[in-house]
């Protein structure tokens, strides 16, 4: 099972970071280990002193696919679930300055809490999904779906040309603004509409 994340994918959020809109998506891979499950906890790493949230909606590939096309793009996944890009801004800031790539910032253990994965069906339009992060009870980010610079088809079109894609793998789909630091002890909550599927607490 493999991770694919693609960032700065809501116009509101690479504003806030003063990044550059981009031309095409800008990919990342998280690895396996980066993954938390059953609402485990969180460690927060001695390396970093800035590690942020990122609640993102994700999606999982039902089936092997390479260089598919946008509008078969939809036969390959069929369910959805929310999920957290923790990223450790400090180690980020560096490899940016130094043209370094991303993996320390967005791969470190336990960088990817994920909830389960539910029926796109479920939740309605996956084109017009509300999604949202509580930190301590109190709303820290919202977005919606129809927000996103670059679709969940061309996404999956886009990453089929460089990566095949398996039965499992998931994408992260990239934070809307609101983005920020987590503390030990902090209680993070997301939901997709209403419905709470993610509960993890940092130690
Ligand atoms: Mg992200």
């Amino acid at each position: 099972m493999k991770i694919l994340a693609i960032g700065r994918n809501y116009a509101e959020h690479i504003e806030e970071l003063q990044n550059e809109r981009p031309d095409e998506p800008l990919i990342f891979l998280k690895p396996e280990t980066s993954v938390i499950k059953n609402n485990d906890p969180f460690f927060y790493p001695d390396f970093s002193t800035n590690i942020h949230h990122e609640v993102e909606i994700l999606v999982q590939i039902d089936k092997p696919g390479k260089n598919i096309d946008e509008k078969f793009a939809h036969k390959y996944y069929s369910q959805i679930g929310i999920g957290i890009d923790f990223t450790a801004r400090d180690w980020q800031q560096k490899a940016k300055e130094k043209g370094w790539p991303w993996a320390i910032a967005k791969g470190f253990n336990g960088s990817a809490p994920i909830s389960s994965f539910f029926p796109v069906g479920d939740f309605g339009d996956i084109g017009d999904l509300n999604f949202s992060l509580k930190v301590n009870g109190e709303t820290r980010q919202q977005g919606n779906t129809e927000l996103m610079l670059f679709s969940i088809d061309y996404i999956i079109a886009y990453l089929s040309k460089f990566f095949l894609l398996k039965k499992g793998d998931i994408i992260f789909t990239g934070t809307p603004k609101g983005v920020g630091p987590v503390e030990i002890g902090d209680r993070l909550e997301a939901f997709i509409e209403d419905k709470e599927l993610l509960n993890v607490e940092v130690k």
